[in-house]
């Protein structure tokens, strides 16, 4: 995938109260502004990376590259869990990721539990693949610093969006 890393911010929006958090594995959404610049070569599956809310600390991410069921999927959504625990939800906030590899492609499982599990070993690969030196520099970047300014190449569509509001 040849625009990974690829660096995106933007509004976390209610979801489709599908229950993530119910399983414990909440999935912040991001708004459609922010789906709608996503490039073509980044396709649907699950992808690990960094995040942060605000201008809080950076944290390691899974995100959900899926059919939004709201736009009766035929629009992507894009869905982060960060790997962290928050004292509170973060609905309103900016979010701001960068994808740094893809894991795996999107499937259906038989029971609650395998998809569990299944998220759970995303979890742990993505973990285990962000200690690389190559990606640990990416969470240090200063996309993560300055929230209005220095924007890596190609996110340049993506700072446009956050200049034009959403
Ligand atoms: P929704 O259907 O509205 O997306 P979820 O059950 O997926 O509901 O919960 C997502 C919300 O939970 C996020 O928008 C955010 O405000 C909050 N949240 C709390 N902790 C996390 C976390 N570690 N990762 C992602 N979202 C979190
Ligand atoms: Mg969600």
């Amino acid at each position: 995938m040849k625009s990974l890393p690829y660096f995106s911010r933007g509004e976390v929006i209610r979801g489709f109260g599908r229950g993530s958090k119910e399983l414990g594995i909440p999935t912040a959404n991001f708004a459609d502004s922010v789906v709608d610049n996503l490039p073509a070569d980044i396709g649907t599956g699950i992808y690990y990376g960094w995040a942060c809310v605000g201008n809080g600390d950076v944290y390691k991410m899974v995100m959900s590259i899926g059919w939004n069921p709201y736009y009766k999927n035929t629009k992507k959504s894009m869905e982060t869990h960060v790997i962290h625990t928050f004292k509170e939800d973060f609905y309103g906030e900016i979010l701001s990721v960068v994808l740094v590899g893809y894991i795996r492609p999107e499937r259906t499982y038989n029971s609650l539990e395998a998809l569990i599990a299944a998220i759970n070993n995303d979890i742990d690969e993505a973990k285990m693949k962000l200690e690389l030196p190559e990606h640990l520099k990416l969470r240090d970047d200063n996309f993560f610093t300055s929230p209005s300014s220095a924007l890596p190449p190609n996110s340049a569509s993506t700072s446009q969006t956050i200049l034009n509001g959403h």
